[in-house]
């Protein structure tokens, strides 16, 4: 979510710092053609099963190669494309791409899920469902291989039009997945009402499993309310065994995270997916992926 720090980038931006407003005036016109000049492409983070340990899917998160500044982190650039209206564009192409992306590793033999987020302003296109359904079409693929992760915040503040935009894409056949859960403010009744198939564990709880007893209490009651609603878990930022031995234990059902794989490219991830089965690749994240 926006409040997601921008991990392991490089180049110009480091942390969460919020840009100037001048500075984001200049974002803003820097990433307006962005597209068209290439400048910005998608890297892959496995999901894992935490039973068979095996990837499931991948999310797909965007990157902008900015020409002076080098790697600009989405924390940084999606809040000024939904601020300065280029999200529309933006989100349509990451959906296109991922796609494209899904399709191509299935032609080398390799089916997983692909998830991709989408931002609130996105979620208020009036047409957002067909417009998926339109590309998932193109590129044969089935709607229930699509997870639309929407962060809690945003499900929370959220009226009327952003459950019934939900209702929609899950009626479409997607999968929603609340992203960064435990950051907002759901209460249990609404949690029940919202049309999401999976909640996705924020990662400051996950950082603290292990050396805070909170954190445990926290997600094991998450993890619990969540079986109890019919919806499966996942993790993100597992970085360390421990933390990997403790969600399993707790019966959470994804694991995602650096100690798995870190975002990668397509073709890495390609890689990844295919290595063989001892792990002797898939535990070596330095090895893979963004550094
Ligand atoms: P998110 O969807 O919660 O994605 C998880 C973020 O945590 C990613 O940062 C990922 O690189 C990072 N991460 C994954 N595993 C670990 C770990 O083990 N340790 C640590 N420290 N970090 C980990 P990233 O790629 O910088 O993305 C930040 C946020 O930007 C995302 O949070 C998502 O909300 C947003 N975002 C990314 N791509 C898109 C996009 O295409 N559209 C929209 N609307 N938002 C996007
Ligand atoms: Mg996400
Ligand atoms: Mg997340
Ligand atoms: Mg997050």
């Amino acid at each position: 979510g926006a409040k997601v720090k921008g991990a392991g980038s490089v180049g110009f931006y480091r942390g969460e710092r919020a840009p100037a407003s001048d500075e984001a005036l200049d974002l803003a016109r820097d990433l307006r053609g962005a597209i068209a000049r290439r400048e910005l492409h998608l890297m892959f983070q496995p999901k894992i099963d935490a039973g068979s340990a095996q990837i499931t899917g991948a999310e797909a998160l965007l990157r902008w190669t900015h020409p002076e500044r080098g790697i600009v982190p989405p924390s940084v650039f999606i809040p000024i494309s939904e601020q300065f209206g280029l999200i529309d564009e933006i989100g349509d192409w990451v959906i296109e791409e991922a796609c494209r992306q899904a399709h191509l590793w299935r032609r080398q033999g390799v089916r997983m899920r692909i998830a991709v987020n989408l931002s609130a302003r996105q979620l208020l296109q009036p047409n957002l469902p067909q417009r998926i359904r339109g590309i998932l079409r193109r590129y044969r693929i089935h709607p229930s291989l699509l997870t639309c992760e929407i962060t809690e915040s945003l499900a929370v503040e959220s009226t009327e039009a952003y459950r019934l935009a939900l209702i929609n894409l899950q009626k479409s056949g997607m999968h929603i997945s609340i992203d960064d859960f435990g950051t907002g403010y759901s209460n249990l009744s609404y949690l029940r009402e919202l049309p999401a198939r999976e909640l996705k564990i924020d990662r400051s709880f996950v950082t603290d499993l292990g050396e805070s007893e909170h954190a445990h209490s926290i997600v094991d009651a998450v993890i619990r309310m969540s079986h109890a609603l019919g919806k499966r878990v996942v993790a993100e930022g597992v970085e360390n065994q421990r933390q990997m031995e403790i969600l399993v234990a707790l019966g959470c059902d994804e694991l995602q995270g650096y100690f798995f794989a870190k975002p990668m490219s397509s073709e890495l991830l390609l890689l990844w997916a295919t290595s063989p089965p001892d792990g002797s690749l898939s535990f070596h994240p330095t090895l893979y992926g963004e550094t």
